[in-house]
């Protein structure tokens, strides 16, 4: 059977409601969530929670929600530090999903995320729709995701990373 990949309308900004990342305090999993506020849908703050030891922190942020995109823009690049790998760009705390691969680093947000790229990688056909309302354009993650991800020969390698990063959960 062929598997089609269609998504293409997924962007990175969707899987940011909860960004796994390693707690400042216990080095375990953590989580920053979105909390909404009341004066306005486009203004959100960003909590981080730990349930391992009860770390939490918040802060409001707006202007940094542009980096993410630039961020992938820049083919699929996060801040590094060499101890910790790829950072979140809201606290600057080490991705929780992140490992070697292809020599490249394969990191994701969060589950859904890790099941996206599993499923845009296993697939065999990607069929490219016009979205609905904005027609074709290439403001989606699918569009963007960085070549070497893409290239067939690595496709179990990434396959299987992948499975190594779901085992981390
Ligand atoms: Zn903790």
């Amino acid at each position: 059977m062929v598997i089609r990949f269609r998504d293409y309308s997924k962007r990175l900004s969707d899987f940011e409601q909860e960004i796994l990342v390693r707690c400042p305090q216990c080095d375990r999993i953590a989580k920053i969530l979105t909390v909404n506020s009341e004066q306005s849908s486009l203004s959100s703050i960003k909590r981080i929670i730990c349930q391992h030891c009860s770390y939490t922190k918040q802060q409001s942020n707006v202007a940094k929600g542009k980096l993410a995109l630039r961020l992938w823009q820049n083919n699929y690049m996060a801040p590094r530090n060499s101890s910790y790998g790829i950072l979140d760009h809201f606290f600057g705390l080490p991705l929780w999903l992140q490992t070697s691969c292809c020599g490249h680093v394969l990191w994701a947000y969060n589950e859904a995320h890790l099941n996206f790229l599993e499923s845009y990688v296993q697939s065999k056909l990607r069929e490219r729709l016009p979205d609905e309302t904005l027609g074709w354009h290439n403001g989606s993650l699918a569009s963007r995701l960085p070549r070497w991800i893409k290239l067939t020969q690595h496709r179990e390698k990434v396959l299987q990373k992948i499975q190594q990063l779901k085992h981390s959960l």
